[in-house]
């Protein structure tokens, strides 16, 4: 049996959740609770009250009237500032606390929590990079295009209320991306955690509460898809949703924007490439992608670079070191520091991957090592052993589909045209590496791939950089100055400076 994960919750004095609304923290109207059984041992962790359509609304009211009413809208850039970084200050304070809680949440161990950017420390500098574009967020000032003599200038105002939506692989970090730059360009929240990932969210609201944010301008609503996210998709008063999640959510988004017009940001799944030419450090490149799809979070990470596209030749050598890193893998309590990685979030997505890694094998591929479900100490949680395919086509489902678990598929190429050709056959577009030594061939398919983000040799996230996907892997950007002008609107402002009208 995996030990117990009860001790960490006691030491981590993890209690039940409550609702943020206007200020203050109370159970939903709807009474209803939702029940967290932790993923590596199916033990009850903790309850949340699922908040029904008259919390959300009640939620919602309270953002529009901290934005309508202010006075966080029109606070100074110097107070905007002053707090996001001692939100910051906080974070960093409390960084140990903050992954012990993620931990769990999603069972992602301690020992990777750390590296894979979802520490305190990552989380702060989201919120430092946003504090930094507060006194940036600046308009033009525009020359006069016709006969009278305006100023013509643009303004960046706050969006309104956002409802901001996010996943629970990494709970603390999608948030900070959401939160960071709505509070950074005046705009109120209301927020939804994932119902798998809801307690170290709560504590960052708290920690957000302690920097001294007003009341209404963040407010918290817990609960699942249904009935809380729907009622914060559909309501009149959100002006914008920000999301991350996965495409099928992204699409009902979509759909239920429509009514009002709703600004969206949309950081949806993926069906990244990693491209491996001969030429390049293969074992290298065998490491960083089934590392991706194995180590921390067990593939369920957006950007997991999950199809494997090997020239031929450098095939052998690639699932040699693939294989080597699937035997590297340890499961377990996520408190332990000798677990690598994770477990799947609930029994839903255990029996969705075996069913794919089945159907991997009945189209055809080739099952390098893994494809089975954790057995013995293991088998109260939901754990897949590290899955390797190879002589995998494009075509076939495990290659098409997310399977958001530690599964890649390796698919063999000639030479360059055919490796581009494979990399841009899918739906998606979030991420790709390109291995290569060949500096040319380097920035060739850096410019060819159709993905948001391309890594040369390497990959790494950076809290202010543009993340985001082409095509079917969302709409938008996070990270940068796009994301923070994305929770604002442009405003176009004429004034005549003489008597003299057109
Ligand atoms: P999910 O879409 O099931 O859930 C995401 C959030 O949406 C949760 O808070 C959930 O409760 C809520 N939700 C579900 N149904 C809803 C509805 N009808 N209306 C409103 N809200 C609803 O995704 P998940 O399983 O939590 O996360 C995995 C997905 O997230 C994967 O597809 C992954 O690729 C994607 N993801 C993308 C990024 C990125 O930055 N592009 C990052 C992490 C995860």
């Amino acid at each position: 049996m995996v030990a117990s994960i009860k001790p960490h919750r006691d030491e981590a004095g993890l209690t039940d959740g409550q609702l943020l609304i206007d200020g203050a923290w109370g159970p939903s109207s709807a009474e209803q609770t939702w029940i967290h059984s932790h993923p590596a041992t199916g033990e009850e962790v903790a309850s949340f009250p699922v908040a029904g359509a008259e919390d959300v609304d009640r939620a919602v009211r309270a953002a529009r009237r901290a934005f309508d009413e202010g006075p966080w809208p029109k606070t100074r850039a110097g107070e905007r500032i002053r707090l996001l970084r001692k939100i910051s200050d906080l974070v960093r304070e409390h960084g140990d606390e903050l992954l012990a809680l993620q931990a769990l949440d999603n069972s992602v161990p301690l020992s990777f929590g750390a590296v894979y950017g979802m520490s305190g420390g990552m989380v702060a500098d989201v919120f430092d990079h946003h504090a930094g574009w507060v006194d940036k967020l600046a308009g033009d000032t525009l020359p006069g295009y016709q006969g009278g003599e305006h100023l013509v200038m643009t303004l960046r105002e706050p969006i309104g209320v956002v409802g901001a939506i996010v996943p629970w692989n990494a709970p603390l970090l999608l948030t900070a991306q959401k939160l960071a730059p709505a509070l950074a360009a005046g705009c109120t929240i209301v927020l939804k955690p994932s119902e798998y990932a809801t307690f170290s969210v709560l504590r960052l609201v708290r920690l957000i509460e302690e920097a001294g944010l007003p009341a209404g301008v963040l407010n918290v609503v817990t609960g699942p898809g249904d009935p809380t996210g729907d009622a914060l998709i559909h309501h009149p008063l959100v002006d914008k949703i920000s999301f991350t999640g996965s495409r099928a959510v992204g699409r009902k988004i979509i759909e239920a924007s429509a009514g009002t017009f709703k600004r969206l940001s949309l950081e949806l799944g993926g069906k990244s490439p990693a491209l491996v030419f001969a030429d390049a450090d293969v074992a290298t490149s065998a490491m960083l992608t089934m590392g991706t799809v194995t180590l921390g979070l067990s593939g369920q990470v957006c950007l997991a670079q999950t199809r494997a596209l090997v020239q031929r030749d450098a095939v052998d050598e690639f699932l040699g070191t693939s294989e080597m890193i699937a035997g590297m893998v340890s499961y377990g309590n996520p408190f332990d520091p000798a677990v690598s990685s994770s477990p799947l979030i609930n029994t839903r997505q255990l029996d969705r991957v075996l069913g794919l890694i089945e159907r991997g094998q009945a189209e055809g591929a080739r099952l390098i090592c893994g494809g089975t479900r954790g057995e013995g100490d293991l088998a109260a949680g939901n754990f897949v052993a590290p899955t390797l395919f190879t002589d995998v086509h494009n075509d076939m489902t495990i290659a098409r589909e997310e399977v958001f678990g530690p599964v890649l598929s390796v698919i063999p190429f000639t030479d360059e045209e055919e490796a581009i050709k494979i990399a841009n056959a899918t739906e998606y577009g979030l991420a790709a590496t390109v291995w290569t030594s060949d500096i040319k061939r380097a920035i060739r398919l850096s410019k060819a791939v159709r993905a948001g983000t391309v890594g040369v040799n390497g990959y790494q996230l950076e809290p202010h950089a543009a993340f985001g996907g082409y095509r079917q892997s969302g709409i938008g950007r996070e990270g940068g100055r796009t994301a923070i002008e994305a929770y604002t609107e442009l405003k176009t402002v004429m004034i005549p400076y003489t008597d003299e009208m057109m």
